[in-house]
């Protein structure tokens, strides 16, 4: 069938609005309609990564209606209004522990499929496709049962499309790995939508006090709005002093989304003894770590993958809070026509923007 997608074909050419030919679904596969798709920081990291002889389709936190399903599909049905997430292989000890994100194929299932193996392909020769096992910045997507969510048809796919990645990261992280309670400070390092998410989250856990950090005043002043209980500039604060002068002496739980070399030795320096720094932005270089001041100190550093969370059980978890009013996603949610997904990447890069959807007709 013929679809409409944004193609990604070198690291600093715009993405192209084209006509591409998506193969018939198999036995094994759904034929989902986007209705709207998030975009990632992981998709501009891509497409950085992408030579312009091998154009891709890029885009992961599809949200969207099934179309169809092949013959060897249950628990999905047409009509069925889906969330996609990321791709595993359901049969390794980490799938089976319901840890996908640590699944022993993430790799490869996830970068996408080359040559005559992908779904997609063009005129002028094939496209990469099902990365993440969606490729969604696309009006049509083939995907399976493993990355979907079934969600009650009356969520507004705009502003639920990021719990399949940026959400699910923050909140995840959050509920899953640093599990802070009602004692516990919380320090976010990086208030983009993972570090909002994550902020999200921890209000709705009655985590005692949470702490955002940024360069952005912009992004400051909506986690303020969001219930952080300070706020600090991490270009003109002394952020370690101001955390360390909170009762408790320190941050007993901190997440950095940033991967940024010196906002890790800060956030490290914020750590109270035995306290905890989830690391969850990839960063470029190269980070020096302090080892005496980890041992003596007793500190964890703990990398983590999509909130360590099976979206099998945490998207629905998700699509309760927001139904509760928990997840105020219209304050971080701006919607993009496809044909001005040029727009939207612009303004995730220049952080204008907190996460960007694009949509489709
Ligand atoms: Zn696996
Ligand atoms: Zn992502």
């Amino acid at each position: 069938m013929e679809i409409i997608a944004a193609v990604s074909a070198g690291a600093g050419a715009p993405l192209t609005v084209r006509t591409l030919t998506l193969r018939a679904p198999r036995p094994d596969e759904v034929l989902v309609r986007v209705l709207a798709c998030g975009i990632c920081h992981t998709d501009l990291t891509a497409r950085a990564a992408v030579p312009a002889t091998m154009p891709i389709v890029l885009g992961h936190e599809g949200a969207g209606v099934v179309e169809a399903v092949g013959g060897d599909v249950a628990g999905v049905a047409v009509g069925d209004r889906v969330l996609l997430t990321y791709q595993s292989c359901g049969a390794c000890p980490e799938c089976a522990h319901g840890l996908p994100g640590y699944c022993a194929q993430w790799a490869v299932r996830n970068a996408g499929r080359f040559g005559a193996d992908s779904p997609l392909s063009s005129e002028s020769g094939p496209v990469v496709g099902a990365f993440f096992g969606q490729s969604s910045f696309a009006s049509h997507v083939l995907t399976t049962p493993r990355n979907l969510v079934v969600v009650e048809p009356d969520l507004d796919p705009v502003r639920i499309a990021a719990f399949g990645c940026s959400v699910q990261t923050g909140a995840g992280v959050v509920a899953e790995v640093l599990a802070p309670d009602a004692s516990s400070v919380l320090a976010i390092f990086g208030v983009g939508a993972v570090g909002l998410s994550a902020l999200l989250a921890a209000r709705a856990l009655g985590v005692g006090t949470v702490v955002a950090v940024d360069l952005s005043p912009v992004r400051l002043a909506l986690a303020a709005e969001l219930g952080a209980d300070l706020v600090l500039d991490g270009g003109t604060d002394d952020v370690a002093a101001r955390i360390a002068a909170l009762p408790g002496g320190g941050a007993s739980h901190a997440l950095d989304t940033t991967g940024a070399a010196p906002v890790l030795a800060t956030a490290l320096d914020s750590l109270t003894a035995r306290g905890v720094l989830a690391l969850v932005g990839l960063g470029s270089s190269p980070v020096p770590v302090d080892v005496a001041g980890l041992i003596g100190r007793g500190k964890t550093l703990r990398g983590s993958i999509e909130g360590d969370v099976d979206p099998k059980v945490f998207l629905p978890r998700l699509t309760e809070w927001y139904r509760r009013g928990l997840l105020p996603m219209d304050k971080l949610v701006r919607e993009y026509p496809v044909h001005r997904i040029n727009d939207a990447v612009a303004d995730m890069v220049a952080g204008t923007v907190i996460k960007a959807v694009v949509t489709f007709p």
